[in-house]
């Protein structure tokens, strides 16, 4: 399925994946939000074709969402703007594992420029948070008269159950709480999609991984270890942990926790 329909003055495209969430982008005000993945350019491509936009914010350096960004580079010839915290991995060709190249496709090495604290599409100033924990180089996209925001990857699903070894749980809640300062309604998920009521399932997620770090937090004081605290609270092991050789377990949920309260 490949899917583009307006939802807000946003043009949203959809694109199905097998065995994993839907992807997204999404063009606003001239402004290309995220490009992607290089294994379904052929059909992103005749969409960027025709979309009419003359700037590209990436939230952040995954390759499910730069996978069309060398391609708009070489043709297009309009600014890719990402956080100066990607601009080196972007550089690079597919620095990411087998498993992931399978499913997204190898991007190819390209150069964005740095991000500011805002970022002007043809009429909107958008507010750029900087909000790691999903990845480091993760931002956000605020339009504070609308209450339109762009989330990247940083809100997902409401209940996370399995992270990658790089992802951090404490920081996301960080990133997390900051946004929550600020008013939205309407969210642009990447792998969610339109979320009309953004700003109270961001707080769903936020009490969600709060409660989980208490528990954590709380069963490592009584002595149990890591692997018996994953045990407890997440039962069962998914496909991609085994997928992933273990980039993705809810064991990395743990650590990221405990290893913050140690610190
Ligand atoms: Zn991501």
């Amino acid at each position: 399925m490949f899917e583009v329909y307006e939802r807000e003055n946003v043009t949203c495209v959809e694109i199905e994946v097998p065995n994993m969430p839907d992807l997204y982008l999404f063009v606003t005000d001239g402004m290309l939000v995220d490009t992607g993945a290089k294994s379904f350019e052929t059909k992103i491509i005749p969409f960027l074709q025709e979309a009419s936009f003359d700037k590209v914010a990436l939230t952040h350096s995954h390759e499910d969402h730069t996978g069309t960004a060398p391609w708009i580079q070489r043709n297009l010839h309009i600014p890719i703007y990402i956080s100066p915290l990607g601009i080196e991995v972007c550089s690079l060709t597919a620095p990411y594992p087998k498993y992931r190249q399978a499913v997204w496709g190898n991007r190819e090495g390209f150069h964005p420029l740095p991000i500011g604290d805002t970022i002007q599409s043809r009429n909107i100033e958008w507010n750029v948070f900087q909000t790691p924990g999903h990845a480091d180089d993760h931002i956000v996209l605020l339009d504070e008269e609308t209450g339109t925001l762009f989330s990247g990857d940083l809100y997902v699903s409401p209940k996370t159950k399995v992270i990658m070894r790089d992802e951090s749980i404490p920081q996301l809640i960080n990133s997390i709480r900051m946004v929550l300062t600020h008013d939205f309604g309407s969210m642009f998920c990447c792998h969610a999609g339109y979320i009309q009521d953004g700003k109270r399932k961001m707080q769903r997620k936020l009490d969600y991984l709060e409660n989980l770090s208490g528990e954590v937090k709380n069963l490592y004081e009584n002595g149990l270890s890591i692997e018996e605290i994953d045990q407890k609270l997440f039962r069962k092991k998914y496909p991609i942990t085994f997928v992933s050789d273990g980039e993705w377990d809810s064991l990395h949920i743990i650590t990221s926790v405990i290893d913050q309260s140690k610190s």
